[in-house]
């Protein structure tokens, strides 16, 4: 995967938690962000090693079908997940700006957007590696 090549939704994609009582779209359009996070915070809340993540323009996001609950695991966001079977969708800055960024595995089709670096590769739990020559940076992205 060539690293500078930008990622584009040709067609809206959607997705949902576990039990199918919150839904997602995204509209069509880039996908300036995708990546995965080794952050001790998202390992927490998703229960996993590592979470896939992309961002898009909060305004291209919306949910169709319930709504999640959400947990402030710091003072700048919002994470919301599914309150009947906890999966984790969306991390939601507080800036309306900004771009929202939703758990790449919680698509349909989680292989539309593949992930193109690593961050807070410094807390990589030390089982872990994923076999890819993607960047690795050691906190954010700068
Ligand atoms: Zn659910
Ligand atoms: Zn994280």
């Amino acid at each position: 995967m060539n690293q500078d090549l930008t990622i584009s939704l040709a067609n809206a994609a959607e997705g949902g938690c576990l039990c199918g009582a919150v839904r997602f779209e995204i509209a069509a359009g880039p996908v300036p962000e995708s990546g995965y996070c080794h952050c001790r915070t998202c390992q927490r809340q998703s229960g996993a090693p590592v979470v896939a993540f992309f961002a898009v323009a909060a305004a291209r996001f919306r949910y169709l079908k319930g709504s999640p609950a959400g947990f402030r695991a710091s003072d700048r966001a919002t994470r919301e997940f599914c309150s009947a079977c906890g999966t984790y969708l969306v991390f939601r800055e507080d800036d309306s700006a900004a771009t929202i960024s939703v758990n790449t595995a919680t698509l349909d089709d989680p292989t539309l957007i593949p992930p193109l670096y690593h961050i807070y590769h410094e807390s990589r739990i030390g089982w872990f590696d994923a076999a890819d020559t993607l960047p690795r940076h050691r906190r954010g992205r700068e």
